[in-house]
């Protein structure tokens, strides 16, 4: 059996901020934790398949009252297929404090997960959810985290007419402290990445693709996120694809 956690999973920390790529593989899932030093504070940074299973595989059940704030970076369903279950774990759990989840401007999937979430439990819900649209150069801020998103280039190539289709996308930057750490969700090689990755303490760089051309339409290919990782200060290389072996 192939053990894709251990290939696909990595961890990186500071004086201030430890960040835990819980697990990162494209067309499954990307599940990013990043948690304050100052507070023991937690933001999760895309919500795929298996996020609640790898949170709890952390061994506590602090993430219940500790995550303060959830980003997404775009509606393609590994990047936001386990919402709904930790919404779950977290109703079950009887969390009380208001929850928000920063999604791009006119992401339709998680802004319907979401609703439908509220519309089934609006009487049973122990916790407020507030969602925050967020487009370019847009600026969210908790306690503990300040945030800055900025529209990243991603096509959706799942519609009927097979035309390449622009989504709803962003990539993050999220201090710290001093720190910054970087995401870019998936984006094709764009002017605007350069300015999502420059001179942050840590970049995540999804690299997706081999090096073919036509691949680097819907994704970095593996030379580009090299190249960008450079304008970083430290970066890692995430949401490979996964080598299955029959
Ligand atoms: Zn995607």
């Amino acid at each position: 059996m192939n053990d894709l956690t251990e290939t696909h999973s990595a961890a990186w920390e500071n004086d201030e901020v430890r960040v835990d790529v819980l697990f990162s593989a494209a067309g499954v899932a990307t599940n990013i934790a990043m948690v304050s030093k100052f507070s023991g504070s937690i933001l999760l940074a895309d919500v795929g398949d298996g996020t609640l299973r790898d949170l709890l595989s952390q061994g506590s059940l602090d993430f219940v009252n500790e995550l303060n704030l959830i980003i997404i970076t775009h509606g393609h369903f590994d990047h936001m297929g386990g919402l709904y279950s930790l919404l779950g774990f977290l109703r079950m759990l009887k969390r009380s404090t208001p929850l928000d989840i920063l999604i791009p401007k006119g992401c339709k999937e998680v802004s319907s997960t979401i609703r439908t979430f509220k519309d089934s439990y609006c009487d049973t819900l122990p916790f407020q959810i507030r969602v925050q649209e967020m487009g370019h150069g847009s600026e969210f801020h908790t306690d503990f985290f300040h945030v800055r998103s900025l529209e990243v280039e991603h096509y959706g190539l799942e519609n009927a007419a097979g035309d390449d289709v622009l989504m709803p996308a962003l990539g993050y930057r999220v201090s710290i402290g001093e720190s910054v750490i970087a995401f870019t969700g998936d984006s094709r090689m764009c002017p605007v990445i350069e300015e999502v990755v420059k001179g942050a303490d840590l970049a995540l760089i999804e690299a997706t693709e081999g090096t073919s051309v036509e691949a680097g339409k819907v994704h970095l290919t593996d030379d580009e996120a090299k190249q960008l990782g450079f304008l970083a200060k430290n970066h890692l290389l995430i949401h490979r694809i996964p080598k299955i072996e029959s």
